[in-house]
């Protein structure tokens, strides 16, 4: 066993703290991975303050992460000593379920091991990447491109394969029209992919306030969603919606900006129930989606993509004192985009 330093929540209502965790030792297909940096995706927050469920704390959280192999096990053959890698939303699956077979372990049949408060096959509860050093199986180890930052690439080991992935499943592309609802972590890395990926790339977002930064993105178009006129506006226009809101949107209200055959995708997780109307979906064929951040395949090649289109997310890097700070800002939107965090300072 490996003791590492690491944050971690104490409970749904209490700030995270300081603490050690434990590592399990390197098994034969294992890679220990001496953490560079570590994001705060939304999702972490949702996690520790239980807006999902009931978890087990402490809780340590963090599944954007990248860093160097310090240790490989007996058996690995796809890392080695020094690579630059990165672990993303998955840590674990099945491995020979259909869906793992085709690579799609986000959708393992037998329920994917997540990075963070997932139960391992061991029976431990998983534990993320705010910390010092972490252990995982060679399967969920990305390559990460030479030629990327690292502290950059950090938020596209979630983020990133998040809007990747439905961006691709949907075909975005030149000649079509896609709107990214939420210009947050999630939001802003989907407008620079769309745009990377040549489509044309309209933000939905409460305010003006981002505008600028937007169209800097890679936006070709910029609305308020707290302007009425928006949505009689843009009725009928968008092939591709990606919703990437943390929090419970009137989702008939972008049902009706879906062009015929359109589609709006769930990425974002609020835990309440959403309700709509069926008579527009049923009059444009349209259709309401969600999709999970995506499979190891995928992830490695939204890696090389970004490093080709050099797309890469606009991060606030912090210490781990400012984590709860941090988690403040994201909870107002007052994120720009991403926040990473230095993973030196958990020593
Ligand atoms: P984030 O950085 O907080 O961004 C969310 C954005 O949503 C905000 O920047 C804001 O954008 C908008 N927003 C927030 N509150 C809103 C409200 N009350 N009404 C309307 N818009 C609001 O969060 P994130 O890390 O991108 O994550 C976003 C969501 O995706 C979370 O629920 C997270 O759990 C989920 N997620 C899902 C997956 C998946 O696999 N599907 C993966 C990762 C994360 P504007 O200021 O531009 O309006
Ligand atoms: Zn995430």
């Amino acid at each position: 066993m490996l003791t590492v330093n690491a944050y971690a929540a104490p409970s749904a209502t209490e700030p995270l703290i300081p603490t050690t965790i434990e590592r399990r030792d390197v098994g034969p297909h294992d890679v220990l991975i001496d953490i560079a940096y570590a994001g705060i995706c939304h999702s972490d927050i949702h996690t520790v303050r239980g807006h999902w469920g009931p978890i087990t704390y402490p809780q340590v959280v963090g599944h954007e992460i990248v860093g160097f192999v310090r240790e490989v096990g007996a058996d690995v053959t796809t890392h080695k000593i020094g690579d630059r890698v990165g672990v993303g939303c998955q840590s674990n699956s099945c491995g020979i379920c259909e869906q793992c077979l085709k690579g799609e372990e986000a959708y393992c049949l037998n329920g994917n091991i997540q990075t963070y408060a997932g139960r391992d096959y061991d029976g431990t509860i998983t534990q993320g990447g705010y910390s010092q050093a972490t252990v995982v199986n060679e399967r969920f180890v990305l390559k990460v491109p030479e030629s990327l930052p690292l502290d950059k690439v950090a938020p596209l080991l979630c983020a990133g394969v998040t809007l990747y992935s439905p961006l691709k499943h949907w075909n975005a592309g030149p000649g079509t029209k896609v709107a990214v609802v939420g210009m947050g972590g999630l939001g802003h890395v989907g407008v620079k992919l769309a745009h990377a990926l040549g489509a044309e790339v309209t933000v939905l977002s409460q305010t003006m306030s981002k505008e600028e930064d937007g169209k800097k993105f890679g936006a070709d178009h910029y609305y308020a969603t707290s302007e009425l006129e928006t949505f009689e506006k843009l009725a009928g226009t968008f092939d591709l919606i990606l919703n990437t809101v943390s929090a419970k949107l009137d989702i008939g209200q972008y049902v009706n900006l879906l062009a015929v055959d359109g589609t709006l995708v769930l990425l974002g997780a609020p835990s309440e129930e959403l309700s709509v109307v069926g008579m527009p979906l049923i009059s444009g064929r349209r259709s309401i989606a969600g999709s999970a951040n995506g499979g190891i395949p995928i992830t490695q090649e939204m890696l090389e993509f970004c490093a080709e289109h050099n797309v890469l997310p606009e991060t606030e890097l912090i210490t781990a004192d400012y984590i709860n700070e941090a988690y403040e800002r994201v909870l107002t939107s007052d994120v720009r985009y991403r926040f990473v965090i230095d993973a030196k300072s958990f020593a």
